[in-house]
């Protein structure tokens, strides 16, 4: 069959190479952010302060944004103590803070008596950093996943330290509030971030004045409010999210592996991190040839990109 061989049979193998061609060239790749967002921002709130909760938690509703309350223990504990009292800071009781947990805001770790740690003996390091814990569990029914250092005071040691009972410490942040705060800096500070792909994290004590807390913004809460409509218009571009939801993301996103299971059709993203701990999806692109498109993934999970 000489027409067979000639003319038929070859076609028949250029189809299947170029079906085979067609297959290869879908591309899976993991985003660098949530939603293939070019930039990642959280908003972090130190001291267990009670503005935090009358004051930026309707705000943070009103907007849209989940953020992380860094609670030391010792501060709430004092909270009922000093209610009433206009002579004391103003802190969260552990009711308040169950509420913002229960709203969906991150409760981090923001140590046990607010102590410099690298100013203490370092025999109370351990107690200061995971005495929080049980207190957590049982006043709020959850775990801490994030860690804040009292002053930002670490050292190496210290880190490590944090980082066993921790997914993460926050170890570097832009400073809101305080007299010298201006919207113009915030801006420039945005701008930067979304320009250079980074995850940026605010670190922001008092709110208002009348709290008596650290650094309140000048302005009080309309000064706060302006950040908020700055990173409502700036939405597109900025993952907001708290804290331990982006350090989730980010050592999930740098410990994944494309493994594909049945070619070209069904994958997983292959990740050594305990996915009970690590929650959270991935934004995955998906290269089909010309046609590109988003989807979530759970990591260690079989994904269809049928
Ligand atoms: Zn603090």
């Amino acid at each position: 069959m000489p027409l067979l061989t000639r003319f038929v049979l070859p076609l028949v193998l250029m189809c299947i190479m170029t079906c085979q061609t067609l297959a290869q060239s879908v591309e899976v790749s993991v985003c660098q952010f949530m939603d293939d967002k070019p930039a990642a921002m959280s908003l972090t709130f130190d001291d267990s302060l009670l503005d935090h909760y009358t004051v930026a938690r309707p705000l943070l509703a009103e907007y849209g944004y989940k953020a992380t309350f860094y609670v030391v223990e010792k501060y709430t504990n004092q909270a009922l103590a000093h209610r009433g009292d206009i002579s004391k800071r103003q802190y969260m009781d552990w009711q308040q803070v169950k509420q913002l947990a229960d709203e969906g805001h991150e409760i981090g770790n923001h140590s046990y008596n607010h102590h410099g740690l690298t100013r203490i003996d370092a025999s109370r390091w351990d107690e200061e950093i995971n005495h929080p814990i049980a207190t957590f569990q049982d006043r709020l029914g959850l775990t801490p996943v994030t860690f804040c250092f009292p002053g930002n005071a670490r050292n190496s040691e210290i880190l490590k330290l944090a980082l066993v009972n921790h997914i993460n410490a926050r170890t570097y942040q832009q400073s809101f509030g305080g007299k010298n705060y201006t919207h113009e800096k915030t801006v420039q500070w945005v701008n930067d971030t979304i320009a250079n792909n980074k995850w940026a994290v605010a670190m922001i004590h008092a709110i208002i004045h009348e709290g008596k807390g650290y650094a309140p913004f000048p302005n009080d809460e309309k000064d706060f409010v302006a950040v908020l409509e700055l990173l409502k218009a700036h939405e597109d571009k900025l993952w907001i999210d708290t804290f331990a939801n982006v350090s989730k993301y980010v050592k999930l996103r740098d410990s994944v592996t494309v493994q594909w299971i049945d070619a070209h059709k069904t994958f997983t993203l292959k990740t050594e991190l305990d996915t009970k701990l690590y929650d959270i999806p991935l934004t995955v692109k998906i290269q089909d040839g010309s046609q590109q498109r988003l989807i979530k993934v759970m990591p260690n999970m079989p994904t269809s990109i049928q």
